[in-house]
């Protein structure tokens, strides 16, 4: 706990960088939000930092909000926020379109990832690349090499690329898509949406390698997961659990590993808090 105490001091202190004041990554404030058009508050009190370069695990039981939490940081239309902030690089991003927040650098892989016929992996990677860092005059020829490269290390062959996005995919190949995707669009923020969900151990083992090969030393990851299991390959900074639409308690590695041990209900009893699903 001390140890843990002090990597916090350590990070979070170093708000200065070259005498200049330097924002946190990412900055949600007492953030709370509903299901657009309905009366069902979902996020209800997020409250959550993310420096340059942290890796963030955010674990709770199913139904307690954690990919809500991760399409309205995108912004998913779906959701409307009543209250609070996000700020990105100490910017408030609210108003700011799903894809105005991709170009900044945010980047969210999804639990169930969705099928598109009629557009091929390559192209879309491309695409996506193009417009994201518009500026960036890398030739083609050098963009599929890059792809190529990353395609190999997830183990996903060529003709992978040739299919249409994620139609037909294995549930390991759209998990591994997704993490081609963080990898090739070299994302600020990635918010990985329980990447380790449906995976065999050996699936999951690839995944995190590739994680922790394309993260880059600046690039911040929220790491959403229901088991600890992947935090064994991805070494996380900070473990959040989160119930009931907010973060109840915040620790290190170990935090992960008593979930793992004794449940989210011990927790339930510990805290007087109600779960949900178990
Ligand atoms: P988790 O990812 O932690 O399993 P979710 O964020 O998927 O949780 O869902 C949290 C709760 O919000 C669930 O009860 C779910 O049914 C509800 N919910 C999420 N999105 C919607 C939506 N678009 N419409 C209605 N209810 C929703
Ligand atoms: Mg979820």
């Amino acid at each position: 706990m001390v140890e843990f105490k002090s990597k916090i001091y350590k990070k979070q202190d170093s708000g200065l960088e070259g005498g200049k004041v330097m924002s946190a990554l990412l900055e949600i404030q007492d953030l709370k939000a509903k299901v657009r058009d309905e009366d069902v508050e979902i996020l209800k009190g997020v409250n959550l930092t993310i420096n340059k370069g942290e890796i963030h695990a955010l674990m709770g039981p199913n139904g307690s909000g954690k990919s809500t939490l991760a399409h309205v940081i995108m912004g998913n239309p779906k959701y409307q926020v009543t209250s609070g902030d996000i700020l990105f690089e100490g910017q408030s991003i609210l108003d700011l379109s799903t894809d105005e927040r991709a170009k900044l650098g945010l980047f969210m892989s999804f639990q169930t990832p969705e099928e598109v016929e009629g557009i091929k992996m390559r192209q879309f990677l491309i695409n996506s690349f193009r417009n994201i860092h518009k500026e960036d005059k890398i030739t083609l020829l050098e963009l599929n090499k890059v792809i190529s490269e990353l395609s190999q290390n997830l183990d996903l062959n060529g003709e992978f690329l040739e299919r249409y996005i994620n139609t037909g995919f294995s549930g390991g190949e759209k998990k591994k898509s997704e993490i081609l995707q963080m990898g090739f669009l070299k994302p600020k923020l990635s918010i990985l949406d329980e990447i380790d969900s449906g995976l065999d151990i050996d699936a999951l083992r690839i995944v995190a390698e590739n994680i922790n090969r394309v993260k880059t030393e600046d690039m911040g990851i929220l790491l959403i997961t229901h088991y600890q299991r992947i935090l064994n390959f991805v070494i996380p900074d900070f473990v959040h659990i989160y119930i009931d639409g907010k973060i109840v308690k915040t620790g290190s590695e170990e935090l992960a590993k008593e979930i793992e041990e004794n449940g989210y209900s011990t927790l339930e009893q510990e805290m007087g808090i109600t779960i949900s699903e178990e």
